[in-house]
């Protein structure tokens, strides 16, 4: 304490003794026994005591003065040097100072009380501080994660309905860096509405423990106002109750990597070269159509089509101009069946199923007359020559026409019934069109049927030969035997060799099949000659279908086929048709050149028939001609037939070629070829083909004619 308050407050104590000590005296002196005391003293020390109270009393107010000015000032500065300490206070490194204000008193206990909190306050600030810097640092690192990746993230507060987009995935987004807080309208606003279900399910089962992840492909709409493809990736924070606060998604911006699987999507689904559906995609579409065929109960159809003579501009011209031809029928096509007026209801797709293949669904239409309608358009449109640089090509197509409604089983099964008919329309001739029927259908069961089963007939000895004699008119006896195949089908029974050597043929089981054959054919032959001296010359008619004649290896393995039964070449006759040597004329006749070189005859079978020329037969180094029994059959009727037989006999005669009238069932007809100068003959009137056994039997007769 000041010494000014000290010397303030001794003043008012003397005082006040003084005073004290005057009216004690006054009281004395009043007292019964100072009753004596004359009245002059007592008003001495009235006097006395009056102003040793007023001295006091002006003592105490000076005292009580200073003492408040005192107090008032020791107060003040502690309390200014407690609120500068408060102010001054800085948290940086290191410790906070103490106020220094301390003591007993008040202010002295609130300095105290002051430090104190200060202290605790700090503490509480620097713990924050660490939280803050490690907050931070997760967040650098995420930052610095989300830089390395490119993922942009959002952070969903579950309860405040807020959405917070960090500024990578505002950067994806085309805005300006920033981050930014959204409401769940705006952030909603950013997926693509067709999305936007698919999305609001994920997240739904996702924040509801439905499922355990969040993964979900969906697009986000650019500031620009296109679209991005985004993978986001979700975690759920949950508070320490187990309640999901928050849900943070990662964004990663996969646009480029659904292009690209867009673009092997519709590679996968596309021709590259004309930009048609492919196989894959016509397949997929005709499902569609057949499913909303039994839903809705209406038709759809497809056109099946080929280019006619392709092969000779892609061979001709060259490939480049076989693919301009192919872009350009593509784009016909197309142009056909856009501009139909009953077809479109439903989309149709216009396919190209490889090479010079097209296809066309034609989805909704009422019946089999829309799509002839389309068909005729697409001809006359494909018949337009196509300019392609340096050239003007024409072309045609062959189109086939299979309907499909609720009873279709299959896209396939449609596909292969247009496939059915356009073989047929090919048969027909160029730029025909042919509709499936029922009947096709069967034929081309069974045909996929006889495909299957013929490789194995042979195995399985389903196979036979018969042997039909084939008799010299000058000696009345058996010259040859015409070897024709027979095909016992377990399903089917007798299978017409017509019928199933064209499959043969086209499914390349002919070699084997005509390898057999040859095989057996001349083993049985040289068994024969040698059981029966009257066929020790006995000859062998062998068809030879074109690609059995032209294989590479015909020459080697008929060699080799005949040396191993012991049957001379001489003995051979290989017959081909009139059509076979008219196709590849070039090469035919080098072969008939070898084969003529190895002693083996040569005969043209069903001459006549053909669009030959009789003088086509001095071009080919042949021994022999067969008649078309069909000539043989007529002769009797139409004189252009006779005059036809008698031609081909007089002209062989002069070539010196044998001639074989086949097809002889009347005895008139023998008589009329005899009278003609015809060497051999064959036919009903003489034998059916027979088996081995009846065959046998009736060479062993040694009948004569
Ligand atoms: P193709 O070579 O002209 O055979 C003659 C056909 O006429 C045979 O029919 C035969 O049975 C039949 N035929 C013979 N005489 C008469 C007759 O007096 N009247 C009537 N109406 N028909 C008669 P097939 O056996 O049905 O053979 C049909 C065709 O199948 C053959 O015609 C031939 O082109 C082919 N073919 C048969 N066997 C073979 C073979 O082993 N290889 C090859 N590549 N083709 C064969
Ligand atoms: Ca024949
Ligand atoms: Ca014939």
């Amino acid at each position: 304490m000041s010494l000014l308050l000290r010397g303030a407050i001794t003043l008012f104590l003397v005082a006040g003794v003084t005073a004290g000590a005057g009216y004690l005296a006054r009281a004395l002196m009043y007292a019964p026994e100072h009753q004596a005391l004359d009245a002059g003293v007592a008003a001495r020390l009235d006097g006395q005591v009056q102003s040793m109270l007023q001295v006091q009393l002006a003592a105490g107010a000076v005292a009580a003065v200073l003492g408040l000015l005192f107090f008032y000032r020791s107060l003040s500065s502690k309390v200014s040097r407690l609120t500068e300490h408060v102010q001054d206070l800085r948290f940086d490194e290191g410790s906070l100072p103490d106020s220094g204000v301390r003591g007993k008193s008040g202010v002295g206990l609130l300095g105290a009380e002051v430090d104190q909190l200060v202290h605790r306050a700090e503490e509480g600030i620097r713990a924050r501080e660490a939280q803050l810097k490690h907050l931070r640092e997760t967040e650098e690192r995420q930052e610095a994660t989300l830089r390395a990746t490119g993922d942009g993230l959002w952070d969903w507060n579950v309860n405040g309905d807020k959405v917070y987009f960090c500024p990578k995935l505002r950067a994806m987004l085309g805005e300006k860096k920033k981050g930014a807080t959204l409401n769940r309208t705006e952030w909603i606003a950013f997926i693509h509405p067709e999305d936007l279900e698919d999305f609001t399910v994920a997240l739904k089962a996702f924040v509801s423990g439905e499922t355990p992840t969040l993964h979900i492909e969906h697009r986000l709409q650019r500031k620009e106002g296109d679209y991005i493809w985004t993978l986001c990736r979700g975690s759920l924070l949950r508070s320490p109750t187990g309640a999901v606060r928050r849900v943070v998604g990662i964004v990663t911006d996969i646009t480029a990597q659904k292009e690209r699987e867009a673009q092997l999507a519709h590679e996968a689904m596309h021709d590259v070269l004309t930009g048609l559906a492919n196989r894959a995609m016509l397949v997929q579409q005709l499902n569609q159509a057949l499913g909303r065929a039994k839903r809705k109960n209406h038709k759809f159809g497809l056109l099946f089509m080929d280019l006619d003579r392709f092969k000779v501009v892609n061979d001709g011209l060259g490939h480049m101009v076989g693919d301009e031809l192919l872009k350009g029928v593509a784009h016909r096509i197309q142009m056909s069946v856009r501009s139909t007026d009953t077809v479109g209801r439903c989309a149709s797709t216009v396919a190209r199923l490889g090479g010079d293949e097209f296809v066309v669904l034609l989805d909704d239409i009422y019946d089999v007359l829309d799509a002839i309608r389309v068909a005729e358009r697409v001809q006359k449109n494909i018949m337009e020559p196509f300019s392609i640089p340096g050239h003007e090509v024409f072309t045609s197509t062959s189109i086939g026409i299979a309907m499909g409604d609720v009873s279709t089983e299959s896209g396939d099964e449609l596909l292969r019934n247009a496939d059915t008919a356009l073989y047929r329309a090919k048969a027909q001739g160029r730029a025909c069109y042919a509709v499936f029927d029922v009947e096709m259908g069967k034929r081309a069961k069974k045909r996929v049927r006889l495909e299957n089963d013929l490789r194995r007939a042979i195995e399985r000895e389903e196979l036979a030969l018969h042997f039909q004699p084939i008799i010299d008119l000058k000696t009345g006896r058996i010259a040859s035997f015409e070897v024709l195949v027979r095909w016992n089908h377990p399903e089917f029974g007798q299978v017409p060799p017509d019928e199933f050597v064209v499959i043969a043929e086209e499914t390349d089981t002919i070699q084997q099949m005509g390898r057999w054959l040859l095989r057996t054919a001349a083993r049985q032959t040289r068994a024969w000659q040698e059981r029966f001296p009257h066929a020790r010359d006995l000859d062998v008619n062998v068809n030879f279908s074109s690609k059995e004649f032209l294989h590479p290896n015909a020459v080697e393995a008929i060699t080799e086929d005949l040396r191993e039964a012991g049957l001379a070449p001489e003995h051979l006759r290989i017959e081909v048709t009139e059509a076979v040597l008219m196709k590849n004329a070039k090469e035919v006749l080098k072969r008939l050149t070898t084969f003529r070189e190895l002693g083996i005859q040569m005969a043209i079978d069903d001459f006549g028939t053909g669009a030959s020329s009789l003088t086509h037969l001095t071009r080919f180094p042949v021994h022999m001609v067969k008649i078309d029994l069909s000539f043989v059959r007529e002769m009797h009727a139409s004189p252009e037939s006779l005059q036809l037989v008698r031609s081909i006999i007089a002209l062989s005669q002069s070539l010196n070629l044998k001639v074989i009238a086949e097809g002889v069932e009347e005895e008139h007809q023998l008589e009329r070829l005899k009278g003609l100068g015809c060497e051999m003959s064959q036919g009903y009137l003489f034998s059916k083909p027979l088996d081995v056994q009846a065959a046998t039997r009736l060479l062993e007769s040694d009948p004569g004619w």
